[in-house]
């Protein structure tokens, strides 16, 4: 039998061969997974897991592909899309499976009028890629109210508590390589609040967003922000007495304020660009491939280290490189 056949075999869902992955990123760049599957129980889950463990084949889950750069060759194995979706509100906490929006949870969040994801909105991706990833912005992020989360390991199905997630900035234990953790679902702790207090918060924050957003395609933020010691900070400060007063309360350099200055804003390999909206993202300007975005990436590290003697770090992902 061959393999899709196999794996055809093993799951209800939709499997496909050589399926362009570029209309599954927000990047809209990525050429095709040998196999991909689309999942919304974790049955389904655990048997494709089991069967691609058995047939060796290398794979990887896919949210909403928000964060991710797929390589112009596509990916080698199996893209495994989650699309559960069923989410659920308990008093004060919110359990989504891992293929909920983002954008879904909180707004189940203001109509139930609980507090504690406001800072989320705007935010695009599942639930499950946020938590790999630790999603944040305007000081919150995922760390800060996950009570625990259900995922597959070693072909078993788990429960594991915040502390076990491991969250640092921008990342989890999920993010590590050496785990091969599924997320399934998970459960948040809110707060019962005010909902008009929680709307407005909302608005405002969807207010700053609009002003930064670059309306082409891209990732958001490529790179990490430098989180510094206030000791750190004060000697950046001396050597760059430019830097905006702003940023140094929270003592963080931003990405995009370190590729501004070195004036890359509009910088330009063949379809890709550095936004002149947000110098911290990059955007597809309708042919980009993997390649452009790659040497524009490394053309960026190279001047901020050059100008700064700071090396940035991606906060992006790259797949089937
Ligand atoms: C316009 C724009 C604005 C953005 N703004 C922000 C922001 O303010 N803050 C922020 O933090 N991010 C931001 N992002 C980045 C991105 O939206 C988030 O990181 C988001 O949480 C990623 O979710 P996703 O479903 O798209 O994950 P994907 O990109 O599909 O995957 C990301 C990672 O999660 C893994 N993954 C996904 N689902 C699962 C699962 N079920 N089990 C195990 N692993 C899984 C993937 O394998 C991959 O390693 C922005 C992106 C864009 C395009």
């Amino acid at each position: 039998m061959d393999t899709l056949i196999k794996l055809k075999f093993v799951v209800a869902g939709a499997i496909y061969e050589n399926e362009l992955l570029a209309p599954y990123t927000s990047f809209k760049i990525g050429g095709p997974a040998k196999y991909f599957a689309v999942i919304d129980s974790a049955k389904d889950l655990l048997k494709l897991v089991n069967e691609a463990d058995k047939l060796k084949l290398p794979y990887l889950i896919l949210g909403s592909g928000t964060n991710i750069l797929f390589s112009d060759n596509g990916f080698n194995g199996l893209v495994i899309k989650m699309n559960n979706s069923k989410i659920k509100i308990k008093d004060e906490t919110l359990e989504g499976e891992a293929g909920v929006l983002l954008s879904k949870a909180v707004g189940s969040a203001l109509a139930s009028g609980l507090s504690g994801l406001e800072w989320a909105v705007g935010i695009p991706g599942t639930i499950g890629g946020a938590i790999c990833n630790n999603a944040g912005a305007y000081g919150g992020d995922l760390a800060q109210i996950i009570k625990e989360v259900e995922i597959v390991r070693n072909h078993k199905i788990r429960r594991i508590n915040n502390k076990k997630c491991a969250f640092t900035y921008r990342s989890s234990i999920f993010k590590n390589k050496d785990h091969q953790d599924v997320i399934l679902s998970a459960i948040f702790n809110l707060k019962r609040g005010d909902k008009n207090a929680i709307k407005s918060k909302m608005d405002e924050i969807i207010l700053k967003r609009k002003q930064k957003a670059d309306s082409y395609p891209s990732v958001g933020s490529v790179f990490k922000n430098f989180k510094l010691t206030a000791k750190e900070m004060e000697e950046f400060i001396i050597r760059h007495p430019d830097f905006p007063q702003d940023f140094i309360q929270h003592n963080t350099i931003p990405a995009a304020w370190l590729i501004e200055s070195c004036g890359l804003k509009g910088q330009t390999i063949g379809g890709a660009m550095v936004s002149e909206k947000q110098a911290g993202w990059i955007i597809n300007l309708g042919q980009a491939t993997a390649e452009n975005v790659i040497m524009l990436i490394s053309v960026i590290k190279q001047q901020v280290r050059f100008k700064f003697n700071l090396q940035l770090v991606e906060e992006i992902e790259y797949k089937g490189f």
